[in-house]
């Protein structure tokens, strides 16, 4: 006779009890007996994991539901406010910082300049001392923060709490392990593309999507890989380092050690790069720049052109090597709504392998705020995923 052991017992009941959040989390509000027949769980389990989360907090009954027969059964609902998470993003002049509930809504966000990243652990410091003064404010318990996310601009190897390379921070061989004592809460960290594409799967574009790849366009580029609802990052890690392929051989040199990286020619410091040669002006702003190209300025519509060839040439490259179901473009430029067409164009130009009707390319819906919310999401997903969502 087949028996289950204590550890897969044990799994069971975990799944349980995620399986009944998940659910809560969606409805808001729900009887026993619907999650019981919803779920395919005994009213017993049900109740047990039920009680069990009232007790700490992050249900509660709210009334009664009709009746079809005997008792009137009871509704319990999801507190959102139960428990927060702190996402941290860091990127080449700024960390921004943010506590969010279990909604993922960003109750505070606060962002600080930084002159540059090789003092880790006074940056550390800063970070918890912004995280109390919130706390203070918002009059939050520390027992109720699940913990904080980091989403990092470079490869990181989640399992070892390693930010093992970032090229663009000048920075290697970080341990966040070491954080943890400086840091009251349970830290994690996920490469920043990636934590954008955990935000786009659970609370942004991607809700209903299962296989894509996020772009992140800030001062370089980063991709997060999704396959099947697991993020892919490969043997080493490094998986999706699409930033660093070469769209120009023997092209500008990189940090990374390679010459004629995509994100040299496709990133928005790359943009603002080749508007600042061909026009002199320094200091121009994302902002400022398609103001210049709303004026349908020379030099402006010049230099957007050629940007847009070397980000449509990058994006059919990853077509061709992942046949993904959904391109998600994140990042400041993906804001502004000048992008989106004529990146379609340039991508799908006449070619045998794909068309439009293949792949949707889109727009991030949280814009900005992907890899900070997936930061923030890091820490939630020991409460609410049934499996690690890693390959
Ligand atoms: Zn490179």
């Amino acid at each position: 006779m087949l028996s289950l052991n204590s550890v897969d017992q044990e799994i069971i009941k975990d799944s349980n009890r995620k399986r009944i959040l998940q659910l809560l989390s969606k409805k808001r509000e729900a009887t026993k007996q619907e999650i019981a027949k919803e779920l395919e769980i005994s009213i017993p389990t049900v109740t047990t994991n039920i009680n069990a989360l009232i007790e700490e907090g992050i249900l509660e009954e709210a009334g009664v539901a009709e009746s079809t027969g005997g008792r009137k059964p009871v509704i319990v609902r999801f507190l959102p406010n139960s428990r927060y998470s702190f996402g941290v993003d860091f990127s080449l002049y700024f960390v921004r910082v943010a506590l969010t509930n279990l909604d993922s809504d960003i109750i505070y966000e606060t962002t600080f300049k930084i002159e540059g990243f090789s003092n880790m652990n006074e940056v550390i410091r800063k970070i918890e001392r912004i995280t109390k003064d919130i706390l203070r404010e918002k009059k939050i318990p520390t027992e109720k923060v699940l913990g904080i996310g980091f989403s990092l601009p470079g490869t990181v190897n989640e399992e070892k709490m390693l930010l093992e390379m970032a090229p663009n921070l000048k920075i290697k061989n970080i341990s966040f392990k070491e954080f943890d004592h400086i840091l009251e809460f349970p830290v994690y960290i996920e490469n920043e593309a990636n934590a954008a594409a955990l935000a786009e799967l659970s609370v942004g574009i991607a809700k209903q999507l299962r296989n894509l790849v996020y772009i992140s366009i800030t001062k370089g580029i980063g991709t997060g890989i999704v396959i099947q609802d697991y993020l892919y990052k490969g043997k080493n890690k490094r998986a999706g380092e699409f930033g660093h392929m070469t769209v120009v051989a023997d092209g500008k040199q990189c940090n990374c050690g390679k010459k004629g990286c995509w994100e040299l020619y496709a990133s928005d410091r790359a943009l603002l790069e080749q508007y600042k040669e061909k026009t002199g002006k320094n200091n121009i702003t994302l902002k400022e720049f398609f103001e210049a190209l709303k004026r349908n300025q020379t030099e402006a519509r010049a230099v957007w052109e050629e940007y847009l060839n070397y980000l449509a040439v990058g994006i059919q490259n990853i077509i061709l090597i992942l046949d993904p179901h959904y391109i998600v473009i994140g990042g400041e430029i993906s804001r502004y709504d000048e992008i989106l067409e004529p990146l379609k164009e340039k991508v799908f130009i006449e070619n045998t392998f794909y068309s439009k009707q293949d792949i949707k390319i889109m727009t991030s819906t949280l814009k900005g705020n992907a890899s900070l919310l997936g930061a923030s999401l890091l820490p939630l997903q020991k409460l609410f995923f049934i499996r690690e969502k890693i390959i």
